[in-house]
């Protein structure tokens, strides 16, 4: 197959996922044909570093040995079974090695494929409990304003975005939204929204720490502690989605440890499998999957998806597991976050700067708005002039940000952040002499 072939079809019959179809109009895609650790490889063999890891999943990099070996191996056993009355190894070794990395074992896990999915679980989950109870007039969830869960119609509903999602809102179900930011001391402004609708909350539904798609936008663990200890005393379940931030991302191997909250549900995927198979989960524990029992009459939880639990799925996740505990994930992104922070930090309070932040292996600079941004926005030329140096990256909005596999050596670290500020730096020097000063 020929790399004009490729373009070829590639142009007649491929929906880009969130892409204006403008930019495509603007230049073909880059085709990528090969993944090597920190590396994306294209047809040209151009390597490209993959500075948000593929979306946020790729946290073992690319083609990681054992992640390969393990999926190769499993695809030679067994490729798939459901877990509707009968199980496998894989599913309920990951399952078991899941509960373990809770703050009790006491739990158990529904799987699934994609973030989105694990969150509608989650969602359906807290609603459904409630009724199993008595209490079915508890099903409105709270959220955090701006936050995002996914792109189905539940996770839509707690995670409005309004330029993307306008179309659909009347379609989605009421919601309470928690004012966003807040400071670490203002969860009064939280709880007075949360009170109102006490009684008729089922849940609330957060990204610890970090709203992720909203432009990395980071909150003190101090409000998820007290949001926590509401929802404990007030009997409305904590849904949190680690979707984004687990697996060591964040400096502790779940976000939700910074707060020292114990979720009653937490929702995992993208890095879960090393970002190499869709595979997600919904956590719950004990006390919620008892009240489906069909002992009296049937509360049987009717969910579940067709490659739920996927045996090769399972099998990169076991691995990935194992190879997170094995290299203390939480604390290399530790360190190497301390390490990016330093740099990034260089460019604090310069003129077109308006934010510099980070958590863990995340680091992130917010750009002032442009005055008036021509055809291609100021972050997008950015991305395009480091795509041109071999970084691939995507700006949300005005933030634009670093999010590299946690493989990443010290070395390859220091390269990145330096071609990063470089082309922040290059570009707003532009925009200066653009301006006369
Ligand atoms: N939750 C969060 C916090 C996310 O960041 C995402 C994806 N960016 C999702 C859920 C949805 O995951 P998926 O794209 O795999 O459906």
């Amino acid at each position: 197959m020929s790399d004009s072939e490729v373009q070829r079809w590639d142009r007649a019959h491929v929906w880009h996922p969130y892409t204006k179809a403008s930019t495509l109009e603007a230049g073909p895609a880059p085709v990528i044909v090969r993944g090597d650790g920190i590396y994306l490889v294209d047809a040209e063999g151009r390597r490209f570093v993959d500075a948000i890891s593929s979306w946020w999943c790729a946290a073992l990099g690319h083609g990681h040995p054992r992640i390969v070996a393990a999926i190769q191996g499993q695809a030679g056993v067994l490729q798939h079974s459901i877990l509707a009355n009968l199980t496998h190894p894989q599913a309920a070794e990951l399952a078991a090695r899941l509960a373990g990395m809770m703050p009790t074992r006491e739990r158990r896990v529904l799987f699934a494929s994609d973030g989105a999915s694990a969150v509608e679980q989650a969602l359906k989950i807290a609603v459904q409990y409630w009724s199993n109870v008595g209490r079915g007039a508890k099903r409105k969830f709270a959220c955090l304003h701006t936050a995002y869960h996914g792109d189905t119609l539940g996770a839509m509903a707690v995670g409005y975005l309004e330029e993307w999602h306008r179309p659909f809102q009347s379609l989605l179900a009421e919601v309470v939204a928690l004012p966003f930011p807040v400071g670490a001391g203002e969860f009064g402004v939280w709880e007075r929204a949360l009170e109102a609708h006490r009684t008729e909350l089922a849940a609330v539904i957060v990204e610890p720490l970090c709203l992720g798609a909203a432009g990395m936008l980071m909150y003190a663990p101090e409000l998820l502690r007290a949001l926590g200890d509401w929802c404990a005393r007030n009997e409305v379940l904590l849904i949190d989605d680690e979707v984004a931030m687990g697996f060591g991302r964040t400096g502790r191997m779940f976000a939700f440890e910074h707060a020292g909250v114990d979720p009653d549900l937490v929702c995992v995927g993208k890095a879960l499998s090393g970002g190499a198979l869709p595979m997600s989960a919904t956590i719950a524990k004990q006390f919620l999957y008892d009240s489906f029992s069909d002992a009296e009459r049937d509360r049987t939880l009717q969910h579940g998806h067709t490659f739920c639990g996927n045996p090769i799925g399972a099998a990169a996740a076991n691995e990935a597991l194992q190879i997170y505990a094995e290299m203390d994930a939480p604390a290399r992104a530790r360190s190497l976050g301390a390490r990016m922070a330093k740099r990034l930090g260089a460019l604090r309070g310069k003129r077109g700067v308006r934010d510099v932040r980070g958590l863990g292996l995340i680091g992130v600079v917010e750009l002032e708005p442009e005055a008036n941004c021509g055809a291609i926005s100021r972050p997008h030329r950015i991305r395009l002039r480091l795509q041109e140096r071999g970084v691939l990256l995507r700006p949300l909005g005005n933030v634009l940000y670093l999010m590299p596999p946690l493989i990443i050596s010290e070395e390859e670290l220091d390269a990145l952040v330096e071609l990063f500020v470089g082309a922040i730096e290059s570009e707003l020097a532009m925009a200066g002499a653009a301006e006369g000063k």
